[in-house]
């Protein structure tokens, strides 16, 4: 069994002009098939073969096992990122949701500034997330390829802050990527039904 390369969930030029094809030929035809594909060689004919991404990511994170995590961490990281934004993203999110970011971050603004330092405030590689944890909703940052699944915590939403995902429509201006994706493309509705999920299996 090998890990899937899976699908963008929409046309490659949905997310233009905010996030180009050309970006997302790259991005996800390139450097998430990378991932994937080094993945699939290292674990062929290992323990991990039969096991789920989250499941190699857990283990291989367990056993120090760096050159597996970090391939499978970015595998899975960037197809959570895929669903984190969306053509018709932006807005606010609603229902149990909006309720749960208020009472964290105030509002869906307080969320907005607190997402917008983090991202910002990311030194190098890694990735923002909006998390589930025992104690309510949180954003975290990880370094390069880490994963909020180590930490035990529910990952509802994430951005991708390597240059490759930004550099070819905006170059070194990372706040305007963020900008771009609090207003533009954030898909509220995923971390709802993740949100969803969470809660229902608690
Ligand atoms: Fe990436």
């Amino acid at each position: 069994m090998s890990v899937e390369f899976p699908d963008l969930p929409y046309a490659i030029d949905a997310l233009e002009p905010h996030v180009s094809a050309k970006t997302l030929e790259f991005h996800h035809g390139k450097h998430h098939k990378a991932y994937v594909d080094k993945l699939n060689a290292a674990i062929d004919g290992t323990a991990y073969d039969d096991q789920s991404l989250e499941q190699i990511i857990l283990g291989a994170h367990d056993a120090s096992d760096t050159g597996v995590f970090n391939n499978a961490a970015q595998a899975w990281n960037h197809t959570f990122l895929w669903h984190s934004m969306s053509p018709n993203g932006g807005g606010e999110p609603q229902g149990p949701l909006a309720g749960e970011i208020g009472s964290a971050f105030g509002d869906a603004t307080g969320f907005r500034a607190e997402f917008k330092n983090a991202a910002l405030g990311q030194f190098g590689s890694g990735w923002a997330w909006l998390v589930r944890t025992v104690d309510g909703l949180e954003i975290v940052t990880t370094g390069n390829a880490d994963s909020p699944l180590v930490d035990g915590n529910t990952p509802l939403l994430t951005l991708d802050v390597w240059e490759h995902a930004y550099y070819l429509d905006y170059q070194n201006r990372r706040d305007a990527y963020v900008d771009t994706f609090l207003d533009k493309l954030i898909n509220w509705k995923f971390a709802a039904q993740n949100l969803e999920a969470d809660r229902n299996a608690a």
